[in-house]
């Protein structure tokens, strides 16, 4: 993508939805990492229909300990490697409970130091709870940074490196929501919606795609969504 049109490119996707917000549901910044924690490898869906029960029992690090290993599991049991994924839960609390006060600490470092929590859920956390500029390249960010030339990479890191050097300071903060969201909806796995795309007009694979048809570069689609 040329540098010249990552401005529109997110412009457009601004304008569409000025305060993205997360799909996955929580009321506190405990919630939060524990959704975040849940999400990996799972549906926001999945675990949204997991947490609203579990956090109503459990909404603090003392109350999840409380319910032990296999009252925790009894809960999350719908969602992918919960079995893994409720061991280091606890350990996280317990970590929270010894180490912060039982709060959800503010740096990365102390973020990455719970069990369960890598480079990813910290840069969410550190973005939804702290309003801080991270960016978490999911499987969705990691596509659309590649389809339309915004940020190529081979490994996450490398994208979430190149997304952070060549977003405007301006749209990093809800960069990531926009990037998933348009991901998730339109920019798809299999079947890209480039007809109904709001962005393709600064897109790498719709001009390359344009260019096969004989069409101006940046032709834009027929129907913005
Ligand atoms: S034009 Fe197609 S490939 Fe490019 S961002 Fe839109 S949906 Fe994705």
């Amino acid at each position: 993508m040329k540098p010249e049109h990552i401005e529109p490119f997110f412009a457009a996707l601004a304008a569409a939805k000025p305060e993205p917000k997360t799909e996955l549901e929580y009321k506190s910044d405990f919630e939060l990492l524990c959704a975040v924690l849940l999400s990996a490898q799972a549906t926001d869906v999945s675990v949204n229909r997991a947490t609203r029960t579990l956090f109503a029992v459990a909404a603090t690090p003392a109350q999840m300990l409380a319910l032990g290993l296999e009252g925790l599991q009894a809960h999350i049991q719908s969602i992918g490697l919960y079995r893994s994924k409720a061991r280091h839960l606890l350990q996280s609390c317990q970590m929270l409970i010894e180490r912060h006060g039982g709060q959800v600490p503010r740096t990365r470092a102390e973020l990455e130091a719970l069990p369960g929590v890598g480079r990813k859920t910290a840069n969410v956390v550190l973005n939804e709870a702290f309003g801080e500029p991270t960016l978490a390249v999911d499987t969705h960010v990691f596509r659309l940074a590649n389809r339309t030339g915004l940020a190529p990479g081979r490994t996450p890191l490398q994208v979430e490196q190149g997304l952070l050097a060549r977003i405007p300071p301006a749209y990093l903060r809800h960069a990531h929501h926009w990037l998933i969201l348009h991901g998730r909806y339109v920019c798809k796995a299999r079947q890209p919606l480039c007809d109904q795309c709001r962005v393709a007009a600064w897109c790498d694979t719709w001009a390359e795609r344009g260019a096969e048809r004989g069409a101006k570069p940046d032709t834009k689609p027929s129907a913005n969504p």
